[in-house]
């Protein structure tokens, strides 16, 4: 749903400057250094990037999904360690307290995430708990008003900047599965919250993952989302599914980038007296590319507009998510293909988001995990 055109042009031609102009000639240092400069931090914050979908009442941009992922299809034209900073504001850093929170917890939080005054990260996996979240062994006993919370959260994204955690403990341990699962608010400076070392990782350098570890730490147990035990792990499920619309949006962005490096290089490249971009093969590979990231463009939009109709898109955003990552490694190795030896050095682009993109397979749902949620969705829809 589209609230105002013109507003939303205004929006996505600042955007679009602001990702052309500062973020793209910041590509390359971001990636040396593992650092985003903090004038562009403050720049993100001016242009209200922080806030995008957290409502206007508490201070963000309010987007509508389909608003949300033509923004997202711009910002993403650029290294995904930029959005990564603010996406977790935005999404699963923010989006349990803003879909099932109380009014006191939205009013506390929500606020200082869209001005960008502090980061919310959003802790599910574990060492031994990956695609299998719902078994996870972080524990949360009751104790008089407050909750005591033990165990390790591993890679978790904008762990060192983060100012407010989402975590999922299990606060009934007779319940071995999710709905034994309780989500909890928990800010950065409670005693018995430590940090892992930074996470070296393939690629994606400047946004920074870690181990959170909780060894006997004690939040009020007014800090449960929503107030209520047991429905912490429906909490991020529905998170997920807005992740997945919104990861699928970055994937065609990124992907829309890959491919216009590709081109431009396949019309300058020559080769047997010509420009590569002549020879029908490497054509086969631009074409592809093109229409597969149309399909990818038209199913996210498709899902977000359903999703502002407040249809069930569960099974939707596992098809984008399974369909877009997949469709943006396909496009990252043609990409590294068109640009021959040069695709394999450092010195271009190619390289670099070959590397990437490759997390997009991965978080928020591995594609195998993406295609059981949509096989089990359709079972149960047959069965009636
Ligand atoms: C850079 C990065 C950032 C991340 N950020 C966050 C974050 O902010 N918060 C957070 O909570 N988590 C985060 N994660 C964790 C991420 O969501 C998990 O890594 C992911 O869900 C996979 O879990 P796993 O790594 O334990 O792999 P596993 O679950 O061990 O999976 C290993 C392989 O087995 C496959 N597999 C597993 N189960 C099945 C099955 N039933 N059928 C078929 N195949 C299966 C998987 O698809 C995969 O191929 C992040 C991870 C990375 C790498």
């Amino acid at each position: 749903m589209i609230r105002d055109q013109e507003t939303l042009n205004i929006l996505l031609d600042s955007i679009r400057r602001f990702v052309r102009e500062q973020l793209v000639p910041h590509e390359q240092l971001v990636a040396d250094t593992d650092e985003i400069p903090p004038t562009l931090v403050a720049q993100m914050r001016e242009l209200g990037l922080f806030g995008l979908s957290i409502p206007e009442a508490y201070g963000g941009l309010g987007l509508t999904m389909e608003e949300e992922v033509l923004a997202a299809f711009e910002i993403a034209r650029t290294s995904p360690a930029f959005r990564s900073l603010f996406g977790t504001n935005n999404g699963i850093g923010s989006q349990g307290i803003l879909i099932d929170g109380t009014e006191e917890q939205k009013n506390a939080w929500l606020p200082r995430m869209a001005s960008g005054e502090i980061v919310g990260a959003f802790a599910l996996t574990e060492p031994g708990h990956g695609s299998d979240a719902g078994a996870l062994e972080t524990t949360a006993v009751r104790d008089g008003d407050h909750y005591i919370i033990n165990g390790t959260k591993r890679y978790i994204t904008n762990a060192p900047e983060a100012g407010v955690f989402t975590v999922m403990a299990r606060t009934d341990s007779s319940r071995k599965g999710p709905s034994g699962v309780s989500a909890f608010i928990v800010e950065r400076d409670t005693p018995g919250i430590s940090l892992g070392k930074t996470d070296k990782k393939m690629g994606q350098r400047g946004a920074h993952t870690c181990d959170v570890i909780f060894e006997n730490c004690r939040v009020p147990a007014a800090s449960i989302i929503g107030g209520k035990e047991g429905q912490g792990f429906k909490t991020a499920m529905k998170v997920l599914d807005k992740g997945r619309l919104h990861i699928s949006a970055i994937c065609v962005g990124v992907a829309e980038r890959m491919l216009d490096d590709a081109l431009r290089y396949a019309m300058e490249r020559q080769q047997f007296g010509q420009p590569i971009a002549e020879f029908q093969l490497i054509q086969a590979m631009l074409a592809d590319s093109k229409a597969e990231i149309y399909a990818a463009r038209s199913m996210v939009l498709d899902a977000a507009r359903r999703r502002d109709n407040h249809e069930d898109i569960s099974t939707e955003a596992s098809c984008c998510k399974l369909f877009a990552s997949e469709m943006c490694g396909r496009v990252a190795d043609r990409s590294v293909q068109i640009h021959g030896g040069a695709g394999y050095m450092s010195d271009y682009a190619a390289e670099r988001f070959y590397r990437d993109v490759r997390l997009f397979r991965i978080y928020e749902g591995t594609s195998q995990i993406q295609q059981l949620v949509i096989a089990r969705n359709m079972i149960k829809a047959a069965e009636g």
